[in-house]
């Protein structure tokens, strides 16, 4: 059951081995995605698959290109600029590049450069860098705008204060509302990480009540970012409009456990 229609099938024939690995850990991923939003509601709207490619190369950025791959995701700055560089812009086809990682405000000014969106903004400073990143770079980078998504961290209160990305679910509207008055910046929604010791299926459910009330200030918010390798189904289920999956699609990172 692929109910996908797959532009890179007719290219597999003379494809190298790692396009072939690429094209079938991709259709794997895009049935279990099909299989989790059937499962849903009728009206369930498929969410958009970021394939997240940290670690591996530019060239595997173009084999997923040739795959019909739209959105990749990518967590340092120094790496994605370099991979967007090389990549360059794909002939007839859309690209996006969103930045998933920590982000400090002093990497904003790259970030804008080739960044379609940001998933990671957690603080006002990080915020209005981006802000005015954007606003200096606008003839450069083509774009009217940032979509931009607040990270929320849903550990306990010490993982908000140690710093470990994402912000406290009572800083969100704050937050929001500096995004939304920041021109050039399109305020998208929250992004989430299910944290290490919790049910993946819970933390995913208290981002959609989070979610709820900031679609209740902010009614064009309404983008969840949840879900990776481990916990799509559990992220879909939960409402999940964006996922983020690395290592089913690209294996495992070269050089990470
Ligand atoms: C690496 C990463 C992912 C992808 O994780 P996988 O388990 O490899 O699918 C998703 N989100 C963020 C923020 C990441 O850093």
């Amino acid at each position: 059951m692929t109910a996908h229609p797959d532009p890179g099938r007719k290219l597999l024939a003379d494809a190298d081995a790692r396009t072939r690995q690429l094209a079938a850990n991709l259709d794997r991923v895009r049935t279990r995605i099909a299989r989790a939003v059937a499962d849903g509601p009728a009206s369930r709207i498929p969410p958009t698959l970021i394939v997240v490619t940290k670690f591996h190369p530019a060239a595997d950025v173009q084999r997923l290109v040739r795959l019909g791959v739209q959105d990749v995701g990518e967590n340092r700055d120094q790496e994605a600029a370099a991979k967007a560089q090389d990549v360059g812009v794909p002939e007839d086809h859309p690209l996006r590049w969103h930045f998933i990682g920590q982000l400090q405000s002093n990497k904003a000014k790259s970030v804008v450069r080739y960044a379609s969106a940001v998933h990671s903004v957690d603080r006002p400073a990080v915020a209005t860098a981006l802000g005015t990143a954007m606003r200096r770079a606008v003839d450069e980078t083509g774009r009217d705008d940032l979509e931009c998504f607040i990270q929320v961290n849903l550990g306990p209160a010490a993982d908000v204060a140690a710093g470990r990305g994402g912000a406290a679910p009572a800083d969100v509207l704050p937050l929001a509302a500096l995004l939304a008055d920041t021109p050039r910046l399109r305020l998208a929604g929250l992004m989430a990480v299910a944290p290490l010791a919790a049910d993946p299926g819970q933390a995913f459910e208290t981002l959609a009540g989070i979610s709820a009330s900031l679609v209740a200030r902010f009614p064009s918010a309404t983008g969840i970012s949840a879900g990776m390798s481990g916990d799509l189904e559990q992220a879909i289920a939960a409402g999940a409009t964006h996922l983020r999956v690395g290592s089913d699609v690209l294996g495992p990172r070269p050089g990470v456990g």
